[in-house]
């Protein structure tokens, strides 16, 4: 079978898909962030991502003051 056609993507029954550019691993956690001048306070976003990019995704909100925090992520039931 081919190995490298494009998935249909669902949001309810694939896995997600990590939020790093170019990256296709699946996504273990959840960055939360809020854009204090575009979101209110109480307003939530959410970029999920690899192990490997967790890191680069919160130090990029981490410097704009963006970070509210790193969870696991977990596959709603
Ligand atoms: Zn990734």
């Amino acid at each position: 079978m081919p190995a490298c056609q494009t998935r249909p993507v669902s949001d309810r029954e694939s896995p997600a898909i990590c939020a790093a550019k170019g990256c296709r691993a699946a996504a273990i956690w959840a960055v939360v962030w809020n854009n204090p001048k575009l979101h209110a306070p109480d307003r939530e976003k959410v970029w999920v991502a690899c192990d490997e990019h967790k890191q680069p995704l919160a130090d990029h909100l981490a410097v704009r003051s963006f970070l509210k925090r790193v969870e696991p992520l977990r596959a709603a039931d």
